[in-house]
């Protein structure tokens, strides 16, 4: 035992951090803006993309306006993954926007005033639309832009960016 070993004194410093060796690089923290419903989620580990996240990610990113879901393109963890390690905040929280919508939610918001676009990519479940606290919108648009993975929309009114893996390509909200 350390305490029989040097009493009071005994240093901790040996003892491994239950945080550290529980936390993975692959770890994703998202809060949902409407509902104010959080999700913590190691999505990928060192075989690859982990179903069962996956399947959570899937059904927390569901239309809020009709509750269906639809399989996320993975590779939109990883970009998510990769902004926050290039904002130097590999643990932060992700506040989440909009995530997938059905076509009828998408036509919804595109006739009731919303800048969305006929063709969105939340349609494929290949989006979604976030913002970081303690980041600038604008240094999270230039982040997502500098990793040329997809398109990235800038909202700054509603102080949000969209982020896609389509085609590379950057509008103004
Ligand atoms: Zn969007």
């Amino acid at each position: 035992m350390l305490t029989s070993a040097c009493g009071l004194v005994c240093p901790t410093v040996a003892e491994p951090n239950p945080q550290a060796v529980l936390r993975s690089p692959f770890q994703l923290h998202f809060f949902d803006t409407h509902s104010g419903k959080r999700l913590d989620v190691v999505y990928r580990d060192e075989n690859g993309f982990k179903q069962t996240a996956l399947t959570r990610l899937n059904n927390y990113l569901e239309d809020r306006r009709t509750g269906e879901m639809h399989t996320y393109d993975p590779r939109v963890f990883d970009l998510l993954h990769d902004l926050l390690t290039a904002l130097g905040k590999p643990d932060g929280e992700i506040d989440v926007i909009c995530g997938y919508r059905t076509p009828w939610s998408n036509e919804y918001l595109r006739t009731h005033g919303h800048h969305v676009a006929r063709q969105s990519l939340h349609m494929q479940a290949m989006a979604i639309d976030i913002r970081i606290p303690g980041i600038p919108t604008a240094r999270l648009r230039d982040a997502a832009l500098a990793l040329h993975r997809g398109g990235v929309g800038y909202y700054a009114s509603n102080d949000f960016v969209h982020v896609d893996v389509g085609r590379v390509r950057r509008w103004v909200g």
